[in-house]
Formats: structure tokens, sequence, C-alpha cells
């Protein structure tokens, strides 16, 4: 059987952060997937006492954003932090001097679930 890779899986690797929409967590990509990236996420542990453990996990493709590229095309070049959103989305220099509605519609999870 051939597994087929998760569309935005194109744009992510290792060292890419991304963010988990479910989990509201962001995290640095360690291995890629087909359709999931591995990460590892410091958790605080109060086992006897508390420390910050790095804890692998699997993120399906469809839950997480790449904020290492451009929300609206995928580039890397000239990334800048984007404002208001609570998230540390990440726009380019092209599509930071286009106006809003010139822009492509933002990409990935947010958009998926913005119209449910
Ligand atoms: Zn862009």
């Amino acid at each position: 059987m051939k597994i087929r890779q998760h569309p935005r899986m194109q744009t992510i690797t290792i060292g890419d952060e991304v963010y988990s929409y479910p989990l509201n967590l962001f995290a640095r990509v360690e291995e890629v997937f087909p359709a999931a990236v591995c990460v590892k996420v410091g958790i605080l542990s109060v086992n006897g006492f508390l420390r910050m453990v790095q804890s692998p996990q699997l993120w399906r493709a469809d839950d997480i954003e790449n904020l290492s590229v451009c929300r609206y095309c995928g580039s890397r070049e000239g990334l800048e932090l984007e404002h208001g959103t609570g998230v540390p989305f990440r726009c380019c220099i092209h599509c930071r001097n286009k106006p809003p509605e010139k822009r492509h519609p933002p990409s990935g999870w947010w958009a998926d679930h913005r119209s449910r």
C-alpha cells in the first residue's frame, strides 16, 4: 500500500515550529512522517519533585499549522510575525505588501475549521 503524503507535510521540515490547535501548544519538529510530525513537548512532571521533561508526541498533519512559513503563500522569504491573532503566524515580505483582500486566504487548520 502506498502511503500518501498529506499536502501540509510538503512545507514542513525538521526544525520548523508548528502549532497544534487542539492542544494549544507550540513545538519544534523533530521528525517528519507522511501525515504527522514528531515533536518534543516540554511538560512539567511532579513525580516526587518538580521538573521539566521533554515528551515526544505525534501530531497529526490535520491538527497543526506550520509557523515557520508564510501562512498565505508558504514562502520562507522575509518572514515577520503577524500580530493580532494570539498565535505567532508569519507573513512574508510579498504578502505583507499586498492589501489583505489581495492575499491568498490563510491555509491550515484555522481556515479549514473557521466556516464550520
Ligand atoms: Zn506570503
